[in-house]
């Protein structure tokens, strides 16, 4: 086996309306073969190994300089898939998989023996999802396995949304990446715990509570993990616990009507510009000729919050490209999936909110 560091990674463009199969098969062979492959799915891309194999999940952690406790998900291809990383499936999972699979939803459930704890981090839980992006499923049908996939970023980067950000991470310590283009929702799945008494949200995503409630006829709660700004909960998930999505610089969300969000962060990069800083601003298409940073980001429009979703890593990473020492961002609290979006802006920005 090579090991992680030295190889020459392989890329590979697959046009997900006409999969090349040549380069479909090499890619489940090297997974097959217990080697990494990040590919493209509907969320974020992700780094994929042969999710029962130890050594397989061993590598993604290197790879990606993951701590250990923190558990993979398991991609799967159909619905029973499941039984063979489940312990037993509960009717709720059932419920879900038909309103939302193949979709950005990842169900907990307990663990059968065939899932090694080098995959769920020694937890007694698994993570399972279908992803709806045909290079993934394919993938997952071509190697013959479950696939372990995280997001394919160093750990604490942004997650990636296209190829690039998978090479500017990965390249040269994963076999191949599989480039179908930029992903359409661009924030991580939505989690959800079977596990507990109630079914309950560990990471808000683009499936939302009300969405899921809504098919289960019951109650589904919202992990207090994930709410509280300070570290007095911890929250269930591992992988929240950690300052992911940051950018390098400071950043700083400023709350409030438009006008007066325009006049604080002007004010404020007036300030640190005298300091001799290089800021940028995160802004929509209604705002952004009304700021006089050094580098205006335009995230889309404020009524579009799935262009919102989408383009937010592409450009915390570009705040990092761009060497800038401060990031002031517009607040995102969109209706629907607003809670997923400023899950991920809160924890770039540190939960540093400036209300006006
Ligand atoms: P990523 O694939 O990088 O989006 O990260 C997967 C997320 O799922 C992390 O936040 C993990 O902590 C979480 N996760 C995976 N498996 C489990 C599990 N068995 N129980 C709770 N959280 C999990
Ligand atoms: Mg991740």
């Amino acid at each position: 086996m090579k090991s992680v560091g030295v190889m020459e990674t392989i890329i590979e463009k697959v046009d997900p309306r006409q999969i090349d199969e040549h380069i479909m098969e090499q890619a489940g062979q090297l997974i097959a073969e217990g080697e990494l492959v990040a590919f493209p799915t509907e969320t974020v891309y992700g780094l994929g190994g042969d999710a029962l194999h130890p050594e397989a999940a061993k590598k993604i952690y290197a790879a990606k300089g993951r701590p250990s406790d923190n558990p993979l998900i398991v991609h799967i291809a159909e619905f029973s898939d499941m039984e063979r990383v489940a312990k037993t499936i509960p009717e709720q999972a059932k419920k879900l998989a038909d309103a939302f699979w193949p979709g950005p939803l990842t169900m907990i459930v307990w663990k059968s023996d065939a899932v090694p704890s080098a995959t769920t981090g020694g937890m007694d839980t698994v993570a399972v999802r279908m992803p709806n992006h045909p290079v993934a499923l394919d993938l997952i049908r071509k190697s013959g396995c479950l696939i372990a996939a995280p997001s394919a970023n160093t750990s604490g980067r942004p997650s990636p949304t296209e190829a690039q950000h998978v090479a500017e991470d990965l390249s040269g310590r994963i076999a191949m990446i599989l480039d179908g283009g930029p992903v359409g929702i661009g924030i991580e799945s939505t989690i959800i715990d079977l596990t507990e008494d109630k079914p309950m949200v560990l990471r808000p995503g683009y499936i939302t509570p009300e969405m899921l409630s809504e098919v289960l006829g019951e109650e589904v709660v919202i992990d207090p993990g994930i709410i509280a700004a300070d570290d007095t909960r911890k929250p269930k998930a591992p992988g929240m616990k950690y300052k992911h999505y940051a950018p390098k610089a400071d950043m700083v969300i400023v709350d409030g009507a438009q006008d007066a969000v325009v006049a604080k962060i002007n004010e404020l990069t007036a300030a640190r510009q005298a300091e001799g800083k290089k800021v940028a601003v995160i802004a929509t298409e209604e705002t952004k000729e009304q700021y006089d940073a050094d580098v205006i980001l335009c995230i889309g429009k404020r009524a579009d919050e799935d262009a919102i979703a989408q383009h937010l890593y592409k450009i915390l990473r570009e705040c990092d490209e761009l060497n800038v020492g401060e990031i002031y961002s517009e607040c995102f609290q969109t209706p629907r999936i607003g809670q997923a979006i400023m899950n991920r802006l809160l924890k770039a920005a540190g939960h540093t909110v400036i209300h006006v």
